[in-house]
This record gives structure tokens, sequence and C-alpha cells, in this order.
């Protein structure tokens, strides 16, 4: 398989040790894919880099491999609002993630869960996701955004199309137009078509992601790529940093 020119979002959980920076690389290469190493940077993911003294020693490791230098960042969390600018530019792109969001009530409604708020309509959960959407890209000095429309456990098993209405899809893609935040299309949280497809209608900018955790799914970007190229995107249009440039900086 080439060398394709494409960024690929995966995980090390490289502070706790699971899973060696080098091998993480070599398997991502090996899938002809070009890497991009973006550990979890937040005091709310188990294993993640939690203090900046941690992410200094995360980016000194990574700018001794020849890979894409990144991190995901939960919106929701603090710690992203603590990185100084001269260790933003250590980066060559960010990324932003909404693992919760923000109710009207002010609590905080997770993904990663069974549990929903008492109440909580799947309609009224798509509502807080674009309003938490609009206040990370004015607030979050991110790149792009993972798994976009990634929902709460329970929601997940409902048609998409359903889940989101149009008016909603056309909501969040010109929140990416307007802010130029580049969208992720995950092969682990994979979005529906019909909003990928209205993302690239609207001239937004799409990345690729493996999200992958564990050696199966490093660089593993099949189900992405594919998707993009269906849809008419040309491999060297999404997104690259180094061509593309920067918003968070
Ligand atoms: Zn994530």
């Amino acid at each position: 398989m080439s060398w394709l020119p494409l960024d690929c979002h995966a995980h090390t959980t490289w502070s706790d040790g699971q899973l060696d920076l080098d091998r993480a690389l070599a398997t991502i290469g090996g899938r002809g894919v070009r890497p991009s190493i973006a550990d979890h940077v937040s005091h709310d993911v188990v294993g993640g880099i939690a203090s900046l003294e941690r992410l200094d020693e995360y980016l000194d490791a990574l700018s001794t491999r020849d890979c894409g230098r990144s991190a995901e960042f939960c919106w929701h969390d603090p710690l992203w609002r603590d990185v100084p600018a001269a260790t933003q530019r250590r980066f060559t792109h960010t990324i932003g993630s909404l693992h919760a969001v923000w109710l009207p009530d002010g609590t905080l409604q997770r993904v990663f869960t069974r549990v929903m708020a008492a109440g909580l309509t799947p309609q009224a959960y798509i509502d807080a996701l674009l309003v938490n959407l609009a206040r990370l890209a004015r607030e979050m000095p991110v790149d792009l955004v993972a798994h976009p429309t990634l929902l709460p456990i329970p929601l997940r098993t409902l048609p998409p199309e359903e889940v989101w209405r149009e008016e909603d899809e056309e909501r969040m893609v010109q929140l990416f137009a307007e802010s130029s935040l580049v969208f992720e299309v995950s092969s682990r949280y994979r979005p529906h078509e019909r909003l990928v497809r209205r993302a690239v209608d609207a001239g937004v900018r799409l990345s690729l992601g493996s999200d992958g955790h564990v050696t199966a799914q490093l660089g593993n970007i099949e189900f992405s790529l594919a998707l993009t190229r269906a849809l008419g995107v040309a491999d060297d249009a999404l997104y690259d940093p180094a061509v593309h440039g920067r918003r968070g900086i």
C-alpha cells in the first residue's frame, strides 16, 4: 500500500505506557497512513495526560519522531485553557472533542455512559451539543473536532437520520464552515453519510481519524477514506496542517 498523505488521529496512551509510541507509529505506517498522534490531554480521561509537565514530556517524545504532534482536549475539562501559547506552537495541530456537553441547567451529560439526564430527549441532546459546539468554535484554540457526531450510548442505536434533523445538520456544518474547524470523519465513531455530504457541500474541510487505542484500530481509516472518496473529496483536500494551516494559533 502506498504512503498516503493523510493524517490519522490515533492515541498511544503514551502517558500510561499501554501502547508503545514506536510500535504504534510502525503499525500506522505499515498501513500506508501518515501517523499523527493525539493522546488525551484532560483531567477527565482515565490514563490521559493531566498536567502541563506531562504534556511537555509527551511533546518532547513526539518531537523526536516523524509524526504529527497533536492532542485531543476535552471541551468540558478546563485543562486546555491553561496550555501556554508556546506549548500550543509545539503541536502540528490540535483537536477538541465533546466527550460531555453542558446542559441548560449547568450539569454535564457525558457520552461514554448509559445514563441519560432525567427528561433529556434525543432532540434536547442534539440542541445542547450544537450550543456547546458553537462555544467550542469561539473559545477553544483547536484546529479540528474529533468524532463530532458521537452521542451518549443510549442514543447510538437510534437511526442517525432521525436523531439528527436536517436543520440540525445544517446548523452543525455552518458552525464548522464559519469557524474553519476541521470535521473529523472517524472510522471508530462513524458519522452518517447525509451529514458528511452536507459538510462537503458547505465547503467544510475533513480529516480522517482512526481513534485507535489498541493495535487493531491504529491507523485503520478504511471507512473514513472510502466515505470521503465516495463523496468526491480529493485525497489532497483532506486536512494537512502543513498545507492548510492552523486556526488554533
Ligand atoms: Zn475522543
